[in-house]
């Protein structure tokens, strides 16, 4: 702290204040200037500042350190990342929990988890114990309300967060709950933070209806300070004089919030507008912001709602929401999270191929990748499998697929598209020859090219930048605007950087993904340096077998060739049309070794009935040759 002393201050008074700082742990010193004298005291010690500035001959007293510890971004520099189950919040994710105010009935829990879920929320809401202003409105059906909770959520494979309203039922919850929360009203009750807290578990904890940053920061510290690390902070509108809505939303808590500590922030627009019609907007406004998450109240029937209902938005507009909020991360380099995919819950059987090791779990969790390490589609590899699951990496696609098939991984991923370049032609044509490969699920990631060099470089000493052709052409800009860099060609974007690495040269640069700096230890120089943002890569994940999905499909590929005649491919898209089956693309492919004959390669969205696809394709088979399905799986957000 800083102590401005008084002009007036007696030898005596000065030395007594110095020996009270020094009785308390403070390390002392004196800074003489033209108009004031200060003394500047630092220490671990924490103490009321008022008791410094009662002092005579003190003026006074300016905090320096902040009083939360744990919870500051001076004690953990990066963003912490929050485990909920498969479900992480923080670090560059939207996640969006949603579900009603309050479980009513299992029946409602079940429509609303089936809405949330489809329109891609990751976790599921919904209060057993309300804290409601009124005793004589609905309090939430208890314990009952928390086996129905804990059930719908095992059904979707979603965890679940729900409020604890008192010390008494935190063991009772803990069985139930993956996610506590903490609500407004409770977030200075600190005997539940310090509880909650010792119970280790993930808590999101509100902002009370009028408590300051500090204050909220200040409850974070007492949850961590008991036993958890995994607070995420909700901001949910604080009481002001304004009347039009039932609270007013603090965004501007966001950014603060984020620069002061290093938890995640998530936003519920919801309890902040008070108003359905109002969610929408303050959502998205959040989202741009910087928030990592959302949680909002959604509905079967609002109208119905045993509580918060004219706040509820009804389904569809929840779907609505998400899908704006997916075209807008790409602006704010975010990805939205999701639900990855989870082998546990599938069959443990991979199926046998000749040759193959014995399949323990370590295979099991294995998924191999085309690249060095810190590639692009490593990158892919741990967005759709979560962390825990083993990046394999190979030298060629080839070797991706020769791996899956002879059962050393459990699965593969490569990339079958780029939104800027196209189809990568080398994995389709591996897709097509082998009938043993599915398509088990998609991962799409965002290319963002960073210019990558050693700690001691700068932008002014770099001479030559290293990465894939492709590398280089996506971000010509930045070679025009730098002339005095070369650019040279490299066979891989990570392979560029781990050369970079091991030269040591500090006028060399690499462009690559993020991960590749941190695998190679290497800094990055200048980010995003890329022309154009759009840029993407859709990943397929490929198995062995056809592997159930925990999500239900949506998509179809199938590849077929046509008959040489008249209206063959016709033929084909007739079939589709009359079972009103959505085509979403449709490429057509040369055939090795059958000079000018075609393949094409057709990906359908799948009707709500799967049978539809069936019998379409019985049809398909009489007016084409080698129709093959080459899976089914989830497509995120289309
Ligand atoms: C709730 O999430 O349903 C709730 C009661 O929130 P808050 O504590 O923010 O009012
Ligand atoms: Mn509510």
């Amino acid at each position: 702290m800083i102590i401005v002393l008084k002009h007036d201050i007696t030898p005596k008074e000065k030395e007594e204040t110095r020996s009270f700082l020094e009785r308390h742990g403070y390390k002392v010193r004196e800074i003489v200037g033209e108009q004031d004298t200060i003394f500047g005291a630092v220490g671990q010690v924490m103490m009321d500042s008022r008791e410094v500035e009662l002092l005579p001959g003190v003026d006074r007293v300016i905090p320096i350190s902040k009083p939360y510890k744990l919870a500051s971004r001076e004690l953990k520099l990066d963003d912490t990342v929050v485990s909920v189950g498969p479900v992480r919040v923080g670090g560059g994710r939207i996640a969006v929990i949603a579900g009603p105010c309050a479980v009513e009935s299992l029946e409602q829990m079940r429509e609303a988890a089936r809405a949330v879920y489809d329109a891609g929320a990751v976790m599921l809401r919904g209060g057993a114990f309300k804290p409601r202003t009124s005793p004589y409105s609905f309090q939430g059906l208890g314990e009952e309300g928390l086996k129905i909770l804990k059930t719908v959520g095992q059904e979707f494979g979603m965890p679940v967060a729900t409020e604890i309203v008192g010390t008494e039922y935190a063991e009772m919850m803990n069985e139930y709950v993956d996610v506590f929360q903490i609500g407004a009203r409770n977030m200075q009750n600190f005997e539940l933070l310090k509880k909650v807290g010792s119970l280790g578990k993930p808590v999101i904890l509100k902002r009370g209806l009028a408590a300051t940053i500090e204050e909220w920061l200040m409850a974070a510290e007492y949850l961590m300070a008991h036993g958890t690390d995994d607070v995420i902070l909700c901001e949910r509108g604080i009481r002001t004089f304004e009347t039009y809505t039932r609270n007013t939303l603090d965004l501007s808590a966001i950014p603060v919030v984020k620069k002061l500590s290093h938890l995640p922030v998530i936003v519920d627009p919801s309890h902040g507008t008070g108003i359905r019609g109002k969610v929408h907007p303050m959502a998205l406004a959040a989202v741009a912001a910087g928030a990592d998450g959302l949680m909002v109240e959604v509905h079967p029937h609002p109208d119905r709602a045993l509580s918060d209902g004219p706040q509820s938005l009804y389904p569809e507009q929840f779907e609505r929401l998400m899908r704006d909020i997916e075209a807008f991360t790409p602006v704010l380099e975010k990805e939205m999270e999701r639900i990855p995919y989870n082998i546990a819950t599938q069959s443990d059987e991979i199926k046998d191929a000749p040759g193959s090791e014995p399949k323990g779990t370590r295979v099991r969790k294995m998924v191999a990748f085309q690249g060095m390490r810190g590639a692009y589609s490593e990158t892919a590899v741990h967005r759709f499998f979560g962390e825990h699951y083993e990046a394999v990496a190979c030298d060629s696609f080839a070797e991706v697929f020769k791996q899956v098939l002879q059962g050393k991984v459990a699965y593969g991923t490569a990339p079958i598209e780029n939104s800027l370049a196209g189809t990568v032609h080398e994995v389709l044509d591996l897709l097509l020859q082998h009938p043993d490969i599915r398509v088990v699920g998609e991962q799409k990631i965002r290319i963002i090219h960073n210019l990558i060099a050693a700690k001691s470089s700068t932008l002014e000493s770099i001479k030559k930048v290293y990465s894939h052709p492709q590398g280089l052409a996506q971000c010509s800009r930045f070679f025009e605007e730098h002339p005095g860099i070369e650019k040279v060609p490299f066979y891989d974007t990570a392979g560029a950087v781990a050369y970079i690495a091991e030269r040591g040269d500090p006028s060399l640069a690499a462009i690559a993904g993020r991960e590749a700096a941190q695998v190679y230890e290497m800094e990055v120089l200048k980010e995003g340096i890329e022309n154009n943002p759009r840029n993407y890569t859709r990943f397929y994940v490929i198995s062995r077998t056809e592997t159930e999905s925990i999500h239900k499909p949506n998509r179809g590929v199938l590849v077929f060739s046509t008959q040489d005649k008249p209206g063959a491919l016709f033929d084909v898209l007739q079939v589709l049309a009359e079972h009103q089956l959505n085509m979403k693309k449709l490429e057509s492919r040369p055939i090795q070794g059958k000079p000018w004959n075609y393949m094409f390669l057709l990906a359908v969205e799948l009707p709500e009935r799967p049978e539809v696809l069936d019998r379409a394709m019985k049809e398909i088979k009489g007016k084409a040759e080698d129709l093959r399905l080459l899976g089914l799986y989830y497509a995120h957000g289309e």
